[in-house]
C-alpha cells in the first residue's frame, strides 16, 4: 500500500488529506473533514486540475492578464498554452471578458485586468 499526503486547497481550512493506493487505485482517503476534500483528494491522485494563469499579447503589444474561469487538467496546459500564445485580442477589454471561448471543453480563458 502506498501513501501519499496531500494540502487539501479547496477552502482556507487546508485539510492535511492522508491517500491510500493499492496499485494506483484510491483505497480511503482520510484527513478530510467536508466531501469536497474527497473529491479534491481522488482528483488530486488521478488527474490533478488547476486554474490556468498566464498573459497574451495584445494588438498594439500591451500584455494582458488572463486565467482560465474554472480548473483545467494540469497535463493540458502546455498543450493550451499555444492556443493562448497564438491569441492577439484587440483593446479595450474588461476584467471577466471572455479572451478565448472554450479554451478546453467549456472552459474559457478570461481577463484579469481592465484595459483600454
Ligand atoms: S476537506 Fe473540506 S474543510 Fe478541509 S480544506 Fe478541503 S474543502 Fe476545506
Amino acid at each position: 500500500m502506498e501513501v501519499k499526503n496531500l494540502t487539501c486547497v479547496e477552502c482556507p481550512m487546508g485539510c492535511q488529506i492522508e491517500v491510500g493506493l493499492s496499485n494506483g487505485v484510491v483505497e480511503y482517503v482520510k484527513g478530510n473533514t467536508c466531501p469536497r476534500g474527497k473529491l479534491y483528494a481522488e482528483n488530486e491522485i488521478k488527474r490533478p486540475l488547476r486554474v490556468l494563469t498566464s498573459s497574451v499579447k495584445c494588438v498594439g503589444g500591451k500584455m494582458l492578464p488572463v486565467k482560465t474561469d474554472k480548473p483545467i487538467p494540469k497535463d493540458m496546459m502546455m498543450d493550451l498554452m499555444s492556443k493562448i500564445n497564438a491569441c492577439h485580442p484587440s483593446l479595450p477589454i474588461k476584467t471577466g471578458d471572455v479572451v478565448i471561448k472554450n479554451l478546453y471543453e467549456d472552459v474559457n480563458l478570461i481577463a484579469t485586468k481592465t484595459i483600454e
